[in-house]
């Protein structure tokens, strides 16, 4: 047991191992009746809300999850539902964000994404464009636009977040979008086509990373809201048909001059321009507009693979002690108990990452060592191996769409992919240990 700043471990005398242990045995007791700084217990609170994420989870989500999947669109009821118990909405999400340990909002989602991930996207979705207006955004502009993320219970609304273009994926510095101020006007133009966007074209709040200047690469982007109800020129292109997470929507969302006020720029202009002026004169310029969103997102979407992985591994693990095959259950080989023991290791072991990351952003302690990257990569590649294991111990019925497992398979794979790659978030990682610009 290391010794406390306040009650140092006493040094043992040269008098034999009993009196050590009794030394031992002392400080050990000492101890108990200091202050704690360090627990992973969870607080009353925290178990009220996951319990409560869980029993809609169990009782509304998991139970329409085939359904959804099959007809691959977004389950507007559910979504209302979700708002009218308080899980979706303004004040749902800044009590889960207001946590102080950070664990609301990884909490909810692991739970959440137990019951399904394509209808826990649906509900989640419009948290990453909530989470650029109140990472990027005035006072002014939080007040206004959250609320309209999430419209009310009776009419509820969804909001996109479109960074992704055909030819800018991980390389966020190549967008195209681009973001001209007409002085004229006191407007914004924008022209572009975003790629992929999570309730892209049937949300009326679109926040759209556009360069306004092209020569500075991603520092020269800005984030801008596009409401659809407001601005012409903005149009949903081709619905995505996808693997997985299909009762997400998924689209690309065509700009053409799209105009919306010059107060739209998140953070207002003013900003925009300083901050362009900095970089212009080779200073730093804050955060890249689509990094710093994600960068802040990282462990609440490693806390949703995890949902999906606990689910397989919970639903393979009560199969392996049903299945009988050579007169005994199939969890008494050690081929399917090894398995599954290692399937619960690692799934506590990434969920370990997401808390301390979790941790960290909430209480701006910095990513030195890219820890929001390391639980996301972690997450997604455990859920991805759990998922595919799963599968395997339910043998022919886990290949089958009669049982959920092959669905959670597809649903993990897009844990490896979106909001950067695992190459990506190791490409990170490995420049924020080494500090060598690592390609
Ligand atoms: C279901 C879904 C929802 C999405 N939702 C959104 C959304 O709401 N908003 C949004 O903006 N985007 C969204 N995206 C887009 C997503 O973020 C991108 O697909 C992702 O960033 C990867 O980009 P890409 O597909 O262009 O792959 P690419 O960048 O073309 O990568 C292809 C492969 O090359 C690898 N690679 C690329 N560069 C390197 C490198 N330097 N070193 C090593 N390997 C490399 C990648 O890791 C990957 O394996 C979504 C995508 C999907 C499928």
């Amino acid at each position: 047991m290391p010794p406390s700043a306040t009650s140092p471990l006493p040094t043992p005398k040269t008098t034999g191992a009993g009196q050590a242990a009794e030394v031992a045995v002392e400080a050990i007791a000492q101890a108990a009746s200091q202050e704690v700084s360090f627990s992973l217990a969870l607080s009353q609170e925290q178990k009220d809300i996951r319990d409560w994420v869980h029993g809609f989870a169990a009782e509304v989500v998991r139970p329409a999850a085939h359904e959804w999947d099959e007809r691959e669109e977004t389950p507007w009821a559910i979504i209302q539902e979700a708002a009218k118990i308080g899980l979706y909405g303004l004040e749902g999400m800044a009590q889960f964000f207001a946590d102080p340990t950070g664990l609301g909002l990884p909490i909810v989602n692991e739970e959440l994404f137990w019951g399904d991930a394509g209808i826990g996207m649906s509900i989640m979705g419009t948290a990453l464009a909530v989470a650029a207006i109140f990472g990027q955004g005035t006072p002014e502009q939080i007040g206004e636009w959250i609320p309209r993320c999430f419209g009310t219970a009776e009419e509820v609304k969804v909001a996109a977040f479109c960074a992704s273009e055909p030819n800018a994926g991980s390389d966020i510095s190549g967008v195209r979008t681009s973001a001209k101020f007409d002085e004229a006007s006191d407007e914004w133009v924008i022209n572009g086509q975003k790629a992929w966007a999570t309730n892209g074209g049937i949300s009326d709040v679109h926040v759209v990373i556009a360069s306004v200047d092209r020569e500075l690469g991603a520092r020269g982007h800005a984030a801008f809201i596009v409401p659809m109800s407001e601005a012409k020129g903005i149009s949903e292109g081709s619905k995505v048909s996808k693997h997985g997470l299909r009762a997400s929507h998924t689209a690309d969302v065509f700009l053409d001059d799209a105009r919306v006020p010059g107060a739209y720029v998140l953070g207002g202009r003013e900003r925009l321009e300083e901050r362009l002026a900095r970089v212009r004169e080779g200073k730093r310029g804050n955060s890249q507009a689509a990094m710093a969103t994600f960068e802040a997102s990282r462990p609440t979407v490693g806390a949703q693979a995890l949902g999906i992985a606990r689910a397989a591994y919970e639903y393979a693990l009560q199969y392996a002690q049903e299945r009988e095959q050579f007169g005994r259950k199939i969890i008494e080989n050690q081929a399917i108990a090894f398995t599954l023991a290692r399937m619960k290791m690692e799934i506590d072991a990434a969920r370990l990452l997401v808390w301390r990351a979790s941790w960290m952003g909430r209480n701006g302690v910095p990513f030195q060592n890219a820890e929001g990257s390391m639980s996301k990569l972690k997450s997604g590649e455990v859920a991805v191996w759990v998922t595919e294991r799963a599968i395997q111990i339910l043998g022919g019925n886990g290949y089958t769409r009669e049982f959920p497992v092959e669905r959670w398979h597809r649903d993990a794979k897009i844990y490896d992919i979106f909001e950067g790659t695992a190459e990506i978030q190791q490409l990170v990682i490995a420049r924020a240990i080494s500090g060598v610009h690592v390609k």
